[in-house]
């Protein structure tokens, strides 16, 4: 297989996917919550296929339900999953939202809530700093990124968090936007981004800023500059 190949020589150390955003495990419809169960088992399916190490889901929206039974369902349905593909070592990463609308896993205590019910160690997370911002968790100093960090710790274990989404955000702290922006360009700044590119050198990190022009390229370099030698 190209990929495969691809792969052996690259400088890629770990590779993962992102799960289609159609997915909800938590919809009020039974026909999207079918297909969306559906959807992540050839989700994780196709992973294993390729070699990679993890896919990243947003937990749900729970639209007019109670954020109880959105958690049941979504627990269900990442149960199921991990039966369907028994035998594969992909793990399924949580990432938190931004909490806009009905999402759910916009707190640390919600995604564990969301763990408890499945309890497997093929479930980890993914922090997106954007999201984390933008659902109130006051990243932008030094102290407040590593006050998050100890409560990520504490709630969820830093053990299971696999990946980084680097994104600054556009809206402010607590707006709950999910709306990227270009690092040290938004609201949260470059503070917290030199502490994880300092303080987690072995997680894997990726960008989701806006694609325009060098920017990719121009974002890289800065987190890469802020890294101590
Ligand atoms: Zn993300």
């Amino acid at each position: 297989m190209a990929f495969k190949e691809a792969a052996k020589t690259s400088d890629v150390k770990v590779a993962f996917s992102h799960c289609s955003y159609l997915i909800n495990l938590a919809a009020e419809n039974n026909e999207i919550l079918v297909k969306s169960i559906v959807a992540l088992t050839h989700e994780v399916e196709r992973c294993s296929e390729l070699g990679l190490a993890y896919c990243v889901l947003h937990p749900g929206a729970a639209g007019s339900q109670d954020f109880e039974l959105a958690i049941q369902k979504i627990a269900a349905g990442l149960n199921t999953v991990l039966q369907n593909t028994a035998g594969s070592k992909v793990m399924i990463l949580l990432e938190n939202t931004a909490g806009q609308g009905t999402s759910l896993g916009g707190s640390f205590e919600n995604l564990k809530q969301i763990y408890d019910l499945v309890k497997s160690d093929r479930i980890g997370y993914c922090f997106d700093t954007c999201h984390a911002f933008a659902a109130g968790y006051d990243i932008r100093s030094e102290n407040g990124i590593k006050e998050t960090f100890e409560k990520f710790d504490e709630i969820l274990g830093l053990d299971k968090l696999k990946v980084f989404h680097l994104n600054d955000s556009k809206g402010d702290l607590g707006t709950h936007l999910d709306r990227h922006e270009n690092i040290g360009k938004g609201k949260i700044g470059i503070v917290p981004f030199k502490y994880i590119m300092n303080n987690f050198e072995h997680i894997p990190k990726v960008i989701e800023t806006p694609k325009e022009d060098d920017w990719d390229k121009i974002n890289i370099e800065l987190l890469k500059s802020t890294v101590h030698k």
